[in-house]
């Protein structure tokens, strides 16, 4: 292969500025993989399958320092495993979900940290508050108090153009600090963007950003 996998990660990171994390989208790629990532520097790993990770993290579990994230769409009948193994969740897409994970974080003591995904732009393929449904939600969730929420999380609709990929992105930042004025203070981080269009939502405020196949692909 021509490029190596720490080539494209300087790629991407000489394009963003230091603050912003990156998290590796490992969910299609192998252990080895990782393994090479983790070697140019990357700690942070995102998975969208809560089973397929499980073997990942056995096999990469002399690497203690890696931070994973789940980011894929999240059954109720996996809720229990996610929180056992993930330190971060990006999909908290539901009311529903939210109270299930706020039981059994107190069941597991344990307390990943936790990303309302929305969905700013209509988009039928994809879960995820609108801001309406959010702000209906939030007294609901404000009674979930053992709940983590540090931040919002979207995916964009295929098909965008550039400005108007920068306009959602953007509305996600308008309302995170809508809610910090609501007094969720909490609601700093900004989990947006991926291969295709992660420098335009660095533009836009991104905190994080979630790139797969810009450093995995053919590995
Ligand atoms: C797969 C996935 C990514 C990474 O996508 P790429 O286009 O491969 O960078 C980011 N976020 C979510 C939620 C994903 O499912």
């Amino acid at each position: 292969m021509s490029q190596t996998i720490a080539d494209r990660l300087n790629q991407i990171r000489v394009n963003i500025p230091p603050q912003v994390k990156l998290v590796a989208v490992s969910k299609y790629t192998t252990t080895e993989a990782v393994r090479a990532a983790y070697a140019a520097g990357v700690r942070d790993f995102g998975e969208s399958r809560v089973q397929d990770s499980k073997i990942k993290q056995t096999e990469l579990a002399d690497l203690t320092d890696i931070t994973w994230h789940m980011i894929g769409s999240l059954q109720s009948n996996k809720a229990r495993q996610a929180i056992a193994q993930f330190d971060w969740i990006h999909s908290l897409d539901r009311l529903s979900l939210a109270s299930q994970c706020d039981r059994l974080i107190q069941e597991l003591g344990k307390s990943p940290k936790l990303l309302l995904q929305v969905k700013l732009a209509e988009d039928p393929h994809k879960s995820g508050w609108t801001e309406a449904e959010l702000l209906a939600d939030l007294p609901q969730l404000e009674k979930l108090q053992n709940l983590d929420i540090v931040g919002l999380m979207t995916i964009l609709p295929l098909g965008l153009n550039g400005d108007q990929a920068y306009e959602v992105f953007s509305r996600v930042g308008e309302l995170a600090a809508k809610l910090r004025s609501l007094g969720w203070a909490n609601i700093q981080e900004l989990s947006m963007g991926m291969s295709a269009d992660y420098a335009i939502a660095v533009k836009a405020g991104a905190t994080m950003i979630r790139v797969g196949s810009q450093i995995f692909s053919g590995y």
